[in-house]
């Protein structure tokens, strides 16, 4: 397999995904770090309620998406440690 990554677009979420194959992709939100298809679909493609939505969503496939991994749900912030600086 030497395709290259196949670029994909979200109409509804919109996002790029770098598509290599299921787990390995690659999303990239509007801002902020890349992330993953699980991520996207517990930040946003969940939310998509009518049918007409879910159809045009690309990241629809539970096993492209792959199960949800712990922090998915959250925003990436720093940790804060109050005890230094
Ligand atoms: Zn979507």
């Amino acid at each position: 397999m030497t395709a290259s990554p196949e670029i994909l677009r979200c109409p509804l979420c919109q996002v790029s995904i770098e598509s290599n194959g299921g787990a390995l992709d690659s999303v990239q939100f509007s801002n902020g770090p890349k992330g993953t298809r699980s991520k996207l679909w517990s930040r946003v493609c969940q939310y998509l309620k009518t049918p007409d939505q879910q159809r045009q969503c690309i990241n629809q496939d539970s096993d492209l998406r792959g199960v949800e991994q712990m922090g998915d749900a959250f925003p990436d912030a720093p940790s804060i440690d109050l005890t230094k600086s």
